[in-house]
């Protein structure tokens, strides 16, 4: 492995002036940094370390409502907060969806924001990839791809966003406070993540050196507390990375749907909202048929990268069974293993 400087700054400020040197990188947890680091494929110069930062690991309810998480929360502790998991149900069950129970007691939400594809050729550096190196190709084009994108994709990179936990924030309206040299901004959690283009080496819309410092709930988000579910569908159930997920949200004003708020993980760069279906669902009543014709509305733009036709149809039925879920009503208490579809979910439904 290639030597770095280690240095663990005391303030956001020096982590900034520290992050903002050429060849650095931000430490975390590391739950994906390392990996990358032990391949080979991140080469940093320097480590920042961010983990002693203060004031970044609290949970607070805004007066105004909505709720300000630090980016270094962990992830286990937000989605066993009682009161978070009551008012952001998806968020909790997206949290306990992704990774194994130790590396969400290690990772944190600024991390869980940045982590990079799980696309195996960039993680192989024999391997041509432009988003690792950028000009030398995809050999993801012709290759292992049935996991790849069916949404927003380019010639140049076919991979997808691995988050879990991003999927429902980007449904409700998450917004990311950054701050860098030039000062601290906030922008919305569906502006973060970029679609590859002609250059997919760039994954976010931070600069270089700027630092996810908290993530916010608007006070809004919280009125689809009782009909908001996150569904998982991954090829092995324990722990791995979602084939496709969707997050479905409703708020329903007597028996019909006023609002909704739908996106879909493992499609594409990022987390898709797919504002369409969302307003094909606004003021209608829930039934199976509408569930089906707002999902085949969110697909489609859809087309194959490869070899993953059929996660067209898979998308499609698994955002369909997320609504349907969603319009039941949210469970009491989510499932042992949540989100998958081999669940079921005993226990009351809640009512508010
Ligand atoms: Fe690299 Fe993207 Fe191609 Fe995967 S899909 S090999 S990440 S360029």
């Amino acid at each position: 492995m290639k030597s770095f400087d280690y240095v663990r700054p005391a303030s956001v400020a020096d982590a900034i002036a520290a992050a903002s040197q050429p060849g650095a990188a931000i430490l975390a947890a590391g739950t994906n940094l390392l990996d990358l680091m032990k391949s080979g494929v991140s080469r940093p110069d320097r480590l920042v370390d961010v983990t002693h930062l203060p004031d970044l690991d609290g949970i607070d309810w805004l007066p105004a409502g909505g709720v300000r998480i630090g980016a270094l929360v962990r992830n286990a502790d937000l989605a066993h907060d009682p009161a978070f998991a009551k008012a952001y149900p998806a968020v909790a069950e997206a949290l306990l969806s992704g990774a194994s129970g130790q590396l969400r007691n290690a990772a944190t939400v600024g991390g869980n924001l940045m982590q990079r594809t799980r696309c195996a050729y960039f993680y192989d550096v024999a391997s041509a990839c432009n988003k690792r190196a950028p000009g030398s190709g995809c050999d993801a084009h012709g290759g292992e791809n049935r996991l790849h994108a069916i949404l927003g994709w380019s010639e140049a990179c076919i991979a997808t966003h691995p988050s879990d936990f991003c999927v429902p924030l980007v449904a409700l309206g998450a917004v990311v406070e950054v701050e860098g040299k030039a000062g601290r901004r906030e922008l919305p959690l569906a502006e973060l993540h970029r679609l590859p283009g002609d250059t997919p080496d760039r994954d976010s819309a931070l600069e270089p050196g700027e630092l996810i410092v908290a993530l916010r709930l608007p006070a809004d988000a919280a009125g689809f507390a009782g009909h908001a579910r996150y569904l998982k569908v991954r090829e092995r159930t324990s722990y791995a990375f979602a084939v496709v997920s969707a997050a479905a949200a409703l708020r329903v004003e007597n028996g019909v749907i006023a609002e909704a708020r739908l996106a879909l993980g493992g499609v594409a760069a990022k987390p898709w909202r797919p504002h369409e279906a969302e307003a094909l669902l606004a003021g209608a009543r829930p039934d199976a048929g509408l569930f089906r014709r707002a999902a085949e509305a969110a697909l489609a733009d859809a087309k194959p990268s490869g070899d993953n036709q059929f996660k067209i149809e898979l998308a499609r039925r698994t955002l369909a069974r997320a609504l349907a879920e969603a319009a039941a009503g949210t469970p009491d208490r989510v499932p042992a293993l949540p989100g998958s579809p081999f669940s079921t979910f005993p226990g009351a439904r809640r009512d508010d």
